[in-house]
């Protein structure tokens, strides 16, 4: 079993900290919230009074951090995780932020010859807590292969995306897909309304017809269709606008830097903006609907 330090013991950081202990890892942690800190230390991991300190008795570091700063500065300041850390170490950064980040603190940990692999996932709070989260990891052949048996103690699906940033890649298309296909999935319905076409009737046409997609079948954004979508529960969320808009933002910046054209992911972008300026971003993000029906 690995000594693991365990870095941002929030939402998501708290509930995969305690799957490492569970799993049976010595786990120390850290977090600027002393009471996120004392929840995890009543679980049985020990707490550090700085990354630095977490990383100096560590193999290995994970992290869990709101954005790309965070993880520069606990990572790739002076002082900070990989200037305290063993040559030889494991870094796992779970966050999801930049991809340009991702890459620049991957270049500082491999100079100092420390394996790094970018590894975000997808499947929210509650895959945190079930231990069934989904990796998208990027990294070298060698850090994927040595991070893998942590990750499978926090998640189901480990996917290897390539070199380091790709992890932050994937994330990002994919939920730059998700936002897009979740507005035209509420489209859908919101003109069927107004055509008097039921939702039902729309639902089961197009689940087995060319408009087929996620945000249809799994997620569907009205009430009826699909009894486990946050429709059926007022848009309680499920995964937030907020956070949505955040990886939205990210593969705008993302897409300027590398040239490339995203019109309907700035379109979803945008709208998403409006939403969350609405007061709506704790709203799931399939509640767009109500926006787009120009009810709220
Ligand atoms: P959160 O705000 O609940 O937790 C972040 C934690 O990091 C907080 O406890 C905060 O105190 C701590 N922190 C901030 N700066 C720190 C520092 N310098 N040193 C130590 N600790 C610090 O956020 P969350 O919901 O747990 O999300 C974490 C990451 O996971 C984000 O990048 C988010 O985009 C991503 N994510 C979240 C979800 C979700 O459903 N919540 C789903 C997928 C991905």
């Amino acid at each position: 079993m690995a000594k693991i330090a365990f870095i941002g013991l929030g939402n998501m950081g708290g509930p995969m900290a305690r799957n490492l202990l569970k799993a049976g890892h010595a786990v120390a942690v850290f977090d600027l919230s002393k009471p996120a800190v004392e929840a995890l230390v009543a679980d049985g991991a020990s707490a550090a009074a700085s990354p630095a300190e977490a990383a100096k008795a560590a193999e290995i570091v994970v992290s869990m951090l709101p954005a790309g700063a965070h993880v520069k500065s606990v990572y790739a300041s002076e002082g900070g995780v990989i200037d305290s850390m063993a040559k030889g170490g494991l870094l796992i950064d779970c966050s999801t932020i930049d991809v340009a980040t991702a890459r620049e603190v991957n270049a500082v940990a491999e100079k100092a010859g420390v394996d790094m692999v970018d590894a975000p996932v997808s499947g929210g709070v509650g895959g945190a807590a079930a231990g069934t989260l989904t990796f998208m990891v990027g990294g070298s052949d060698t850090a994927f292969e040595r991070a893998k048996p942590i990750l499978q103690a926090m998640g189901k699906t480990i996917v290897h995306a390539g070199g380091p940033g790709n992890g932050q890649a994937a994330k990002i298309c994919n939920n730059m897909l998700l936002g897009i296909s979740m507005i035209g999935t509420c489209e859908a319905f919101a003109l069927a309304e107004k055509l008097g076409l039921d939702a039902q009737k729309l639902f089961d046409i197009s689940s087995t017809a060319s408009g087929q997609c996620w945000s249809l079948t799994s997620y569907c954004p009205v009430p009826g269709p699909v009894p486990t979508s946050p429709a059926n529960r007022d848009y309680a969320p499920g995964f937030a606008t907020a956070m949505m808009l955040k990886d939205l933002k990210l593969a705008q910046e993302a897409a300027s830097k590398a040239g490339a054209a995203i019109p309907l992911g700035n379109q979803a972008a945008s709208l998403y903006t409006l939403f969350d300026a609405a007061g709506k971003g704790g709203v799931d993000f399939s509640g767009i609907i109500n926006m787009l029906r120009g009810k709220m």
